[in-house]
């Protein structure tokens, strides 16, 4: 384990007895007892019409791109700077994802860019919130309706994240969540999907359940259940909803500890920001993040690669972040160049993520600061 890992996943103490409850309820199948629970909490607690827990982040979507009903040769636009499971989603569906530039300021979709792609094909808008920081999903979804679009919200890194006062899991029709280990709550590997748009509810119950109206008899509205739509098995197993169960309890204490590690990173760096030697990510008016992550853009490839080499040293593991999906191996076979995006090609060249997770703040800080710290005078002279 290096000293300062980039990631660490943070556990809380019931999530055993949880585990336990479970096992022992002889029920651990999805939407049981801690299911139910999570999911009612979620809805509860951040106004989501109905949450739909899934193994995954990409499976949700998967759900969400059937839901929406993308169909072979529709096009969707999404930011090149995210995960593979994003356009996954819609390749999947036989789609063609269209790529658009982010803003570096936030290493979002460039919704000014949005309008620019639609063509008589597009059929779905598919933003993502990179490193807990919204996209502009209101404007975004200005112009879905305008051009009479579907709208899904990859918020796989942005749970409890609001936006004046709104949690990103309740604007949008469907919104997805990941509860990987990577993220701020999490059960291993996990995910939801929130459908916030009556009209796909009942569809949504079918292909979570592969297809049936296996709910209707679980609800008791029907005594069998049988084939009624296309679907798959997008279950979470009780098991992992108990461990949800006790993370989401205590998501205030995840990120109240993140912020802190937050803080002191903005500090340490404000002074090369504002000499010019690197951006920092700007958190738009309104907004309380959830601190998933902390990036830095530095101002040279070169300089990137002295930061990370440098912070081994102390042993201290810094990451490069995504590598954009319209010039990775995949992406170019839909007709892309690296060049036909130019600023996502470079700011994600020259971007870092700091080592980020809930424990940092109260073991290790001062030694990733100083670290960081010191790598910094050695490259800048100051
Ligand atoms: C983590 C992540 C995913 C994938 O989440 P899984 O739960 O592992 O499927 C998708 N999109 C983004 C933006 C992510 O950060």
């Amino acid at each position: 384990m290096p000293r300062i890992p980039f990631n660490r996943p943070y556990r809380f103490d019931d999530e055993e007895t949880n585990v336990l409850e479970s096992l022992r309820s002889g029920s651990l199948c999805g939407n049981k007892s801690f299911g139910v629970r999570v999911a009612e909490l979620l809805e509860s607690k951040y106004d989501i019409q109905n949450v739909f827990l899934t193994p995954s982040c990409s499976a949700a979507m998967e759900m969400g791109a059937l839901l929406a009903n993308i169909l072979p040769g529709d096009e969707v636009i999404l930011p090149s700077y995210t995960f593979s499971s994003t356009a996954n989603a819609v390749v999947l569906r036989g789609a063609t994802p269209v790529f658009c530039e982010v803003a570096p300021d936030t290493m979002n979709i460039d919704v000014s860019l949005v309008e620019g792609l639609i063509t008589s094909r597009t059929r779905m808008i598919l933003p993502i919130d990179y490193a807990g920081i919204p996209c502009a999903i209101d404007r975004i979804m200005t112009i879905a309706e305008r051009h009479g679009l579907a709208v899904m919200q990859d918020a796989a890194q942005s749970i409890h994240t609001m936006l004046q006062k709104r949690a990103t899991g309740s604007i949008a029709p469907l919104v997805a969540f990941s509860f990987h280990e990577t993220k701020n709550v999490s059960c291993g590997e996990g995910g939801a999907l929130c459908v916030n748009e009556e009209t796909l509810v009942e569809r949504a119950r079918y292909a979570q359940e592969k297809g049936t109206d296996r709910s209707m008899v679980l609800s008791g509205l029907k005594d069998k259940y049988t084939w009624v739509a296309p679907g798959s098995s997008y279950l979470l197993s009780d098991i992992l909803a108990a461990v949800l169960l006790s993370q989401l309890q205590n998501v205030e204490f995840v990120v109240e500890q993140r912020s802190r590690v937050v803080q002191a990173y903005r500090a340490l760096l404000a002074p090369y920001e504002a000499a010019g030697a690197l951006h920092l990510p700007v958190v738009p008016h309104g907004v309380t993040t959830n601190n998933h992550a902390m990036f830095v853009i530095l101002d040279s490839v070169g300089r990137r690669e002295t930061f990370l080499e440098e912070l081994r040293k102390w042993d201290i593991h810094a990451y490069v972040g995504y590598s954009p999906l319209h010039s990775s191996p995949f992406g170019q076979t839909f007709g892309y160049r690296p060049e036909d995006l130019p600023v996502t090609q470079s700011a994600a060249a020259r971007l870092v993520r700091l080592p980020l997770y809930t424990a940092l703040a109260a073991d290790g800080l001062p030694y990733s600061l100083d670290g960081i710290g010191g790598v910094l005078r050695k490259i800048y002279g100051f």
